[in-house]
């Protein structure tokens, strides 16, 4: 094992990098979460989760990972035997519908290729076919971690609006909320899924629901058992800055510390500065001469960009050998994926010169693994970088 100096490249998409003002704020002494001061924090988080999120509703938080986000997301809102269609946009979208299968509702899965995403056209058929409104929710994935594929939310929305079809919208941005645009009331979501450990730079260990009306009234009659996950006893809690069980408190005080740093960027910023990264990444990978999994120029994520490699080329190699020479983690392929792509993580706590480092251990890791690529895709991005930095 080689010893290396300096600090490890955490280049995964999610968990991402933590700020180290964020692990600052974690080392805090734990209070009482029934005293004042956590109910002060509380009021304030769940206040400035709001703008994140696009939102003037309430924002639930769960000391869980995002997996008991999408849970709660189902149980709150269906009951057993619902018809749902799903997506299959990729290994996370596939995952959710087993979670909802063993939930006790009736799936309906569009078919997808791994390389585009939810397809508006196909929904709109599915609604139009769905006269009797059996179809209760439509579950996607906004940003899929597996592909690098973001779905084009408002246009889906649109095919629902179009049918005039009722069908609850619940919405995955596991990896794209506070990296890729996102509003959930001006795009009509029902339930909006997030995390804490990727474009919020925070560890694992929270995740979110944000919450529409409509979404509260169908929770009132929605009929699959919940406890834990039940958005009501915690909605009356946090009315006096509380929860109903222990919180996670230190990560509410990275959560503090998160939400400062996007105020004082300001969400387009971090949304431009992500686009930016991605534009360089995709900039680099056409120069080796590789190709970006993702196949629609609209849908090409912000967050993380996944790179396929030529037949007979173990991906899985080379990103061994970046982590065993330069320290860096990058994301494996997932599912039917495994081997076949890398992804490179560009969300989070990134600046242009961690963006160059990364993409420069990728090209040397990708040479030592012999993958034909050209010497030009290091620089391509540098491009992108400086002429896109000028003035900005
Ligand atoms: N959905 C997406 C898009 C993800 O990227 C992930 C994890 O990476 C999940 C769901 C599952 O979240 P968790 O692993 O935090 O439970």
């Amino acid at each position: 094992m080689t010893l290396h100096t300096g600090r490890h490249f955490l280049q995964i998409p999610g968990p991402t990098n933590v700020p180290d003002q964020v692990l600052r704020a974690m080392a805090r002494p734990t209070i009482d979460h029934r005293g004042p001061e956590f109910a002060a924090l509380t009021r304030r988080l769940l206040a400035e989760l709001q703008p994140v999120f696009g939102t003037t509703g309430p924002v639930v938080v769960y000391p869980a990972s995002g997996t008991g986000a999408w849970e709660a997301a189902l149980v709150n809102t269906l009951s057993p035997g619902d018809r749902v269609l799903c997506f299959e946009t990729g290994h996370f979208a596939t995952l959710w519908r087993a979670m909802a299968e063993q939930l006790g509702l009736d799936v309906d899965f569009v078919p997808g290729d791994w390389r585009h995403g939810a397809d508006p056209a196909r929904l709109a058929e599915r609604l139009a076919a769905d006269a009797g409104h059996t179809i209760k929710a439509v579950c996607v994935v906004h940003n899929e971690t597996s592909t690098g594929v973001t779905s084009r939310i408002p246009a889906l929305r649109r095919a629902l609006d179009e049918a005039g079809h009722p069908a609850l919208l619940l919405v995955d941005t596991i990896s794209s909320l506070a990296s890729i645009d996102y509003r959930h009331d001006a795009w009509g979501v029902d339930v909006t899924v997030a995390g804490s450990q990727k474009g919020l730079m925070l560890p694992p260990g929270l995740s979110f629901n944000a919450v529409s009306q409509k979404a509260l009234a169908a929770s009132r009659t929605a009929g699959l058992p919940r406890s834990f996950w039940d958005w009501r006893p915690i909605l009356e809690a946090n009315e006096h800055g509380a929860f109903p069980y222990t919180p996670a408190t230190n990560l509410l005080y990275g959560l503090d510390e998160a939400l400062a740093m996007l105020r004082a960027e300001g969400l387009p910023a971090v949304f431009a500065r992500h686009a930016r990264h991605a534009r360089a990444t995709r900039a680099a990978v056409r120069a080796w001469g590789l190709e970006v999994l993702c196949a629609d120029e609209r849908e090409h994520s912000g967050s993380l960009t996944a790179v396929l490699l030529p037949d007979g080329h173990d991906a899985d190699k080379v990103r061994e050998i970046v982590l065993e020479r330069f320290d860096m983690s990058l994301g494996a392929g997932l599912g039917r994926l495994t081997g076949r792509i890398f992804r490179i993580g560009h969300l989070g706590h990134l600046g242009d010169l961690t963006l160059a480092g990364t993409l420069a251990g990728v090209q040397l890791g990708l040479q030592l693994a012999g993958v034909p690529v050209s010497p030009d895709g290091l620089g391509a991005a540098l491009d992108v970088l400086r002429e896109e930095g000028e003035g900005a």
